[in-house]
């Protein structure tokens, strides 16, 4: 599937603006800071691709890329910045939401979770939508190179007994690190098999 080339389609802020769901389509989400960026650019080999989402109050656009013309790999929006103006969190939510119940050819969602920090309530919130629209989501964890194997064990379990409380849930998570190019392929091979 990443074999072809992978490029930015759009950037959207309403639902109208959605291009034509006439192919699959994977999204990623995530705190910002998450890492969602950096996988992404390692993910499809181009470096920047993605753009870093840590701008408080830019723009909340959900941004589309094409993998050859057979995926669409979605970059939502990053969450739970502090200092993001309400208005702009309501935005986010409202479209977020349509997004993902209305979204028919939305395979799955990746929930990134940053290796050092395990699941917070934003990202238990995140799960919640995802259940409610049924959409099954996998988590990912990100900068797994930043930690020690025994405290990456113990956010994995923290993050696996979050995960028992949703229902969308996929039952296993991926540890990857951008930086080390740990994961990619794991992950590459996942999207691969979501037809
Ligand atoms: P985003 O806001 O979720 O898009 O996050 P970015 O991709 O911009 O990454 C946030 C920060 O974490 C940047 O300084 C990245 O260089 C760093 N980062 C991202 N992924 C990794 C990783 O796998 N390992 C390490 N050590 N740092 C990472």
């Amino acid at each position: 599937l990443f074999a072809g080339p992978v490029d930015f389609v759009k950037g959207v802020v309403k639902m109208e603006g959605l291009p034509p769901a006439d192919r699959v389509e994977i999204c990623f989400a995530g705190r910002s800071n998450v890492g969602k960026s950096s996988l992404i650019n390692a993910l499809t080999g181009r470096k920047n691709l993605a753009r870093a989402s840590n701008t408080p109050g830019r723009t909340q656009e959900i941004n589309y890329f094409a993998v050859g013309e057979k995926a669409f790999l979605v970059d939502l929006p990053g969450y739970g910045f502090a200092e993001a103006p309400v208005a702009v969190v309501r935005q986010w939510q409202a479209l977020l939401k349509q997004y993902l119940q209305g979204r028919s050819t939305l395979r799955r969602a990746f929930v990134l979770i940053d290796s050092r920090h395990g699941a917070k309530p934003v990202d238990e919130e995140i799960m919640s939508l995802l259940d409610r629209a049924a959409v099954t989501f996998q988590v990912v964890m990100t900068k797994s190179d930043k930690i020690s194997a025994a405290v990456l064990e113990a956010n994995i379990a923290q993050v696996m007994g979050v995960l028992q409380k949703h229902p969308a849930a996929y039952p296993e998570l991926v540890v990857t690190s951008s930086e080390k190019g740990v994961g990619l392929e794991t992950l590459r091979a996942i999207i691969a098999t979501l037809k």
